[in-house]
């Protein structure tokens, strides 16, 4: 056993002051379902625990505003990809929420947490012995030449390749999401694109956080792009299993023209992947199998494989354009 404190705030602002007080050792609890599991394998060693689940000011959501969504972040995966409202109008949204994990999962765990999960890479999660970047900063990265089958094709360095894991915040990515978090010095907020960092030189530093940071809300403009929105995850398991490549795409039409399209990638980049130039082919075009795949292509232009990986160039270029069809299809109603 390694001894922690463990504290439980009532309210934001005590929660962000417990943390600040506890120092860069200590974390925020959600469901729990990414730290415990890192807990229990020796990666994280948290020397506080703040549990966050007796704030009920973040756990409601409220998909009925005429300008946004808003989503406090403890509020339950299960509960929002069920919103009935979520389902109709932003299916991306939800779909990204019900095809991850496992329901007993998507039960515990927080759309908050949900962001802030970390890689699946079996050299971060396996411990000593293998070099890991992430893990022990300077140590090497045992994946570039180990085995890298799920590792990022968009986004890596020298020092890292892992994938960012996660489904909801490249669906967010395609909505233009924003995240308020409080912290000391109280309340600013991030665009989703701007929350995740690319590995560079540091792969250990994740996101654009401070370590004493409170995620307190994720907002979604409201858009008409959302109705014909499409989550797609191939993976290699229907159910319970991470994404080998997914597409967020959401699409608004003239007839067979493309008038707006926002399209995302998870699954094959180091952090949550908007393809703005993918959407530039686009806009304006006739979408066909064509003009699809041509947009898959440039959404992975760039991309860079490892010795086990090349096969997910394809794959991600063929998934965007299924999702842009199927997403053409929702648009026109059929
Ligand atoms: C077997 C398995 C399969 C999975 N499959 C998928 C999948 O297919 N797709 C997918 O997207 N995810 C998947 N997940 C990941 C899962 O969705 C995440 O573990 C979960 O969403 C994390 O939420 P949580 O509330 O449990 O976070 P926690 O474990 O409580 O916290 C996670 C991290 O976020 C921090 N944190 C939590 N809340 C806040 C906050 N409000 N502000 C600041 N920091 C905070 C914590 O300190 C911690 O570092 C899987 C997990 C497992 C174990
Ligand atoms: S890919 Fe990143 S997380 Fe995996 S071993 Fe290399 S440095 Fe560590």
């Amino acid at each position: 056993m390694r001894a922690f404190t463990y504290i439980k705030p009532t309210s934001a602002a005590e929660a962000v002051r417990a943390i600040a007080a506890a120092g860069p050792g200590a974390r925020f609890l959600a469901g729990g379902t990414t730290l415990y599991d890192l807990m229990k394998l020796n990666v994280e060693a948290p020397s506080s625990v703040i549990d966050l689940n007796s704030l009920t000011e973040l756990s409601g959501f409220d998909t009925s505003g005429s300008s946004e969504l808003v989503f406090g972040a403890l509020a339950r995966m299960s509960d929002v990809a069920t919103d009935p409202r979520l389902v109709a109008d932003y299916p991306a949204l939800a779909e990204s929420l019900w095809s991850a994990a496992s329901p007993q999962l998507r039960n515990m765990a927080s759309i908050g947490g949900n962001l802030l999960q970390r890689t699946r890479c079996a050299y971060f999660r396996g411990g000593d012995p293998f070099a890991c970047n992430k893990r022990k900063p300077g140590s090497g990265c045992s994946a570039r030449h180990g085995l890298n089958r799920g590792h990022a094709l968009l986004g890596g360095s020298e020092r890292c390749i892992a994938v960012y894991p996660g489904d909801w915040a490249v669906a967010l990515s395609a909505f233009d999401a924003k995240v308020d978090v409080l912290g000391l010095n109280g309340q600013r907020t991030i665009a989703i694109d701007d929350l995740h960092r690319e590995p560079g030189a540091t792969p250990d530093i994740e996101t654009a956080l401070e370590f004493n940071e409170l995620i307190l809300r994720i907002r979604v403009p409201r858009t008409a792009l959302g109705r014909a929105s499409i989550y797609h995850k191939i993976r290699d398991r229907e159910a319970f299993a991470f994404a080998l490549a997914s597409a967020a795409v959401a699409l608004q039409m003239d007839r067979d023209t493309v008038r707006d399209v926002r399209i995302a990638v998870g699954g094959l980049a180091t952090r949550p992947w908007r393809a703005r130039a993918a959407e530039q082919t686009l806009v304006g075009r006739p979408l066909t199998a064509q003009t699809a795949r041509a947009a898959g292509d440039a959404a992975l232009r760039g991309a860079k494989a490892s010795d086990e990986n090349r096969f997910r160039i394809e794959l991600g270029a063929r998934t965007v354009a299924d999702a842009l069809m199927i997403a053409k299809q929702r648009a026109l109603g059929r």
